[in-house]
């Protein structure tokens, strides 16, 4: 039966130095990223949900209290790859014309979008990610805990940062404030975003 597989990274474990060290991404992408992956092979091994695609598995096992672990882990394995897509060397900047467009209707103007995420990063309590969504034709900003993703509310999701501790401490310790802002400003791979709501 096919495996669910750990991606490769979009760039080289060095590549958003010094946003992102690569001390952090290596530990991030090739321990927790992998962890993920081995984990939730070993729960679906020998169960109907082996060999099913990664999608599929989030959203049948979702809210279900004894596939809990599965959930965690299937999840995990795409907020991750999500995120290492939503970041790119020398990103950050204006979003494509197309994508502003919807940013400054429902925002207002990028920076409030930024102000927003910022805000939702910074108040999410403990682990989770905080994300642009599309959410019935409208861009949204929302926070998840945990392992928690937008598509199992029929969101979209168009962006998001990871705000576990494991994605920022070695670089920034406590400063999740000015992690979030960094990758924002100089990694957010804005054309993922527009490519995701398909601008
Ligand atoms: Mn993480």
């Amino acid at each position: 039966m096919s495996q669910i597989t750990l991606p490769p990274l979009p760039y080289a474990e060095n590549a958003l130095d010094p946003v992102v060290s690569a001390n952090t991404l290596s530990f991030h992408y090739g321990k927790h990223h992998k962890a993920y992956v081995d984990n939730l092979n070993k729960l679906i091994a020998g169960t109907p949900l082996e060999g099913q695609p990664l999608e599929k598995i989030i959203l049948e096992v979702a809210g279900k209290a004894d596939k809990q672990g599965v959930f965690n882990n299937a999840a995990q394995v795409w907020n991750h790859t999500f995120f290492w897509n939503s970041m790119k060397p020398g990103g950050g900047g204006a979003p494509p014309a197309a994508l502003a467009q919807r940013i400054e209707r429902d925002f207002g103007s990028v920076d409030n979008l930024k102000k927003e995420l910022l805000t939702a990063a910074t108040t999410q309590f403990g682990s989770g990610w905080a994300w642009l969504a599309e959410d019935n034709g409208k861009l949204v900003v929302l926070k998840t805990a945990n392992a928690d993703l937008p598509m199992t509310k029929e969101q979209k999701a168009l962006l998001t940062i990871d705000v576990w501790e494991h994605a920022y401490y070695l670089d920034y310790q406590n400063r999740r404030p000015d992690f979030v802002t960094a990758v924002m400003d100089k990694l957010f791979n804005w054309q993922f975003a527009a490519d995701n709501l398909g601008v």
